[in-house]
């Protein structure tokens, strides 16, 4: 049996995930589900799946939660401390599957456990960075890389030495905005923005997909993964989402990875590791699908990805900036508050205003992403 926590259980990146534990039941014991509000799925799920906690972060939600898991056996707990006491409990494996920098303190408390986290949650390494994987290494804990794109690569360097590579590729559909003008860009509802034509995300992501500050964050996750330099870091837009990345080593090999636009794909890599395991998905029809394209990136249109390099470039707390204002701008976006194009001209000018010394501990890190949303808020009730 092997122990397993899923924080953001109710998610999407949760139900991709509780999707493949059910399929093998026996093998899996779930130690700890978390979500944000939503007490009655959690219940619905903790209560299936047996889990020893169920962890709702927002504390109003917990009498809810309680009443739900009455007579169940299963542990019912509340706020955001409650979620970082389950994310320290002993499980070999832990999903990091929370939306945002609010996964962060529960995602390192997995990680001081020493066990396997796999990661989902970019949002925590884009603004931890060094000091998240400055603790991975000092608690021998091994991170697993779920991101459909960084999965890829992680296999794509599977068994060759990072020495011998020359450029990493990572993928990227471009969103459901690809090929709009600049005046449709600017009109673009939340509803055209959550609506991906390949994968199926919550709607932070799906709007960072749309925007490309999803490819953004994860150049920045690479740099941290795949430490190779940023300079051998590039991006190429592949409609098709079916090369999820490539590796280029220097005699001119190129391995890249392939498969369904289905995040259980890479889920299931990180939860077999190293061996695999069976998933739900259909075997790879390449003459159904018939073409794969590629094409760079435009960021005229898409200024996102231009940014997240500059942050990483420039280092100290620009990625932790980029990421907390960029956070703060979706949410206002999602809320028909601020047109979409809006969304990368914040995040520009909160990075032009605004850098420090890079954050050495945990604290430093929250302290950075806090005042940066500060500030983004500000600047968003000036307008
Ligand atoms: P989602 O919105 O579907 O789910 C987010 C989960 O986090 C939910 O369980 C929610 O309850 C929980 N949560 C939200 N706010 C919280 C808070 N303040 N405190 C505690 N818990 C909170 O998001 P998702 O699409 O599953 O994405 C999760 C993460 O995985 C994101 O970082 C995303 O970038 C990454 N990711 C997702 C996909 C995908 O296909 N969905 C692919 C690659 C990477
Ligand atoms: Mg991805």
């Amino acid at each position: 049996m092997r122990t397993i926590s899923i924080l953001g259980a109710t998610g999407s990146i949760g139900a991709s995930t509780l999707d493949l534990i059910r399929r093998e039941k026996d093998k899996w014991r779930v130690v700890a589900l978390t979500a944000n509000g939503n007490a009655a799925e959690l219940a619905r799920l903790a209560r299936a799946f047996g889990a020893q906690v169920a962890v709702v972060a927002d504390e109003a939600a917990l009498p809810a939660l309680r009443e739900a898991l009455a007579g169940s056996g299963v542990e019912a707990a509340g706020g955001v401390e409650a979620l970082v006491e389950a994310a320290a409990r002993p499980a070999g494996l832990t999903v990091a599957g929370i939306v945002g920098c609010a996964g962060l303190v529960p995602t390192m408390a997995a990680i001081r456990q020493g066990g396997t986290v796999a990661l989902a949650n970019k949002e925590a390494l884009v603004s931890a960075g060094d000091v998240m994987m400055a603790a991975v290494s000092r608690h021998g804990a091994t991170l697993l890389p779920i991101d459909s794109e960084h999965n890829a690569i992680f296999q794509c360097l599977a068994g060759n030495d990072p020495a011998h590579v020359r450029s990493i590729t990572l993928t990227a559909s471009g969103g459901p905005f690809r090929d709009w003008t600049q005046e449709r860009l600017d009109a673009a509802t939340p509803e055209q923005a959550v609506r991906h034509p390949n994968w199926d995300m919550g709607a932070k992501i799906s709007v960072d997909s749309a925007t490309m500050f999803n490819k953004g964050l994860e150049l920045i996750e690479a740099s941290h993964l795949f430490p190779v330099g940023l300079d051998r870091l590039r991006i190429v837009v592949h409609p098709q989402s079916i090369v999820h990345s490539m590796v280029e080593y220097r005699d001119g090999s190129t391995l890249a990875q392939l498969g369904p636009s289905d995040m259980r794909v890479p889920i299931a890599s990180a939860l077999a590791w190293p061996a695999r395991m069976d998933t739900p998905c259909g075997p790879l029809d390449l003459a159904a699908i018939g073409e794969l394209t590629f094409r760079a990136p435009d960021e005229e249109r898409f200024p996102a990805t231009r940014l997240a390099r500059e942050a990483a470039q420039t280092g100290g707390a620009a990625p932790a900036v980029l990421n907390a204002a960029n956070e703060v701008a979706v949410a206002a976006f999602l809320d028909g508050r601020i047109a979409f194009s809006r969304i990368a001209a914040h995040v520009a000018d909160m990075l032009a205003r605004y850098n420090g010394a890079a954050p050495a501990t945990l604290d430093d890190v929250l302290a950075v992403d806090e005042e940066a949303r500060a500030r983004t808020r500000e600047a968003l009730e000036a307008v």
